[in-house]
């Protein structure tokens, strides 16, 4: 049988510290970067045939490995699938273009709703995946804005490298997360806000306020994988939580809870996964005993 090593866009044992923004995790044993559909099904279809255990890293932003690695194969959307181009009022954009790009490319073409993409340094495949979002401005007000907002179609494969075509309502939302499951989104579409020059530039303002405020409240220039965890219903955030049992600056080894915010672990140094994720678990154990809320996570532990 043809092994995946032998596509000339696999490579083995990469590894998963220099494709994950909280910087630590040990190898992948396949690491696949394909550049377009056809290697992309090309991809899949072999590994269905192996059976090997296959893991999608988009740009690794919300991913916390172990040091062990992967024992499968991960697959990461190559620079071919980072496009952008406008469609009259429709944003069509692949499945590796950085969300904060997209929010200038989209302001540059005088369109809104992307605002509250910019500090969010994830990619559309991963962001639509778990229906990122954040603060943003929504017409008439700075308020929660997220990808399903304005998500109205797009293309996935499913693992056995067949091509979906999505419709605005084949994929379900909520709360940071969405029904792709197992589809491998390479390509999303956007309905946009179309401006004038004028409401461009001060949307232009109003993201540099954005990201001044991202600034003041998140460890932004830290290593982190986010927000750990998500805010628990009816209840304040996780962050206020962690922050009101004095556990901000709780650290072990190189992890440490961020002193800006409670719901950021940080790589502070040379931090073993095993530290990062040792330090999560006593956080979420602590918060458990002292208050009985069992925190749920957002961040995607890889086994
Ligand atoms: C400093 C910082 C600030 C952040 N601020 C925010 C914020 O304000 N709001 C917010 O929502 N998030 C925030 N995040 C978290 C993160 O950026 C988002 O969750 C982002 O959308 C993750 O995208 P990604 O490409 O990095 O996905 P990854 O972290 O690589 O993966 C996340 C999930 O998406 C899946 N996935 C990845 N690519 C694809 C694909 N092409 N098709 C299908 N599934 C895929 C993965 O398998 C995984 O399950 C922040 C992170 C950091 C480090």
């Amino acid at each position: 049988m043809k092994s995946l090593l032998n596509l000339p866009f696999v490579s083995p044992n990469e590894p998963l510290s220099k494709h994950t923004t909280i910087k630590a995790g040990g190898p992948a044993r396949i690491w696949a970067e394909p550049q377009n559909e056809a290697e992309l099904a090309e991809f899949l279809q072999l590994n269905a045939q192996i059976g090997a255990p296959l893991f999608v890293l988009g740009a690794g932003s919300n991913i916390v490995p172990s040091d062990d690695g992967f024992e499968g194969a991960i697959l990461h959307l190559g620079k071919g699938f980072d496009f952008a181009r406008v469609e009259n009022e429709i944003l069509v954009v692949g499945g590796a273009a950085y969300l904060p790009k997209l929010t200038k490319f989209a302001l540059e073409n005088r369109l809104g709703h992307f605002e509250w993409a910019c500090g969010v340094p994830g990619s559309v495949g991963g962001s639509v995946w778990g229906n990122a979002g954040a603060r943003g401005w929504n017409g008439h007000d700075f308020e929660s804005r997220d990808c399903a907002a304005d998500f109205v179609g797009g293309v996935a494969f499913d693992r056995s490298g067949n091509r979906v075509e999505l419709g605005k309502n084949d994929v379900q939302f909520a709360y940071r997360r969405s029904s792709l499951g197992e589809l491998i989104l390479v390509e999303a579409r956007f309905q946009m806000e179309i401006l004038t020059a004028e409401e461009a530039e001060a949307r232009k303002k109003i993201v540099r306020g954005l990201l001044e405020r991202r600034r003041a409240t998140q460890p932004a220039n830290a290593a982190s994988a986010g927000c750990i965890w998500k805010n628990p219903p009816n209840c304040k955030g996780a962050g206020a939580i962690i922050e009101e049992l004095g556990l901000k600056n709780k650290t072990l080894g190189g992890a440490k809870v961020s002193e800006i915010h409670g719901n950021f672990v940080i790589n502070a140094g040379g931090a073993s996964a095993g530290e990062i994720r040792e330090l999560v678990a006593q956080i979420e154990a602590e918060v458990k005993a002292r208050t009985g809320i069992e925190l749920e996570r957002e961040a995607r532990f890889l086994e």
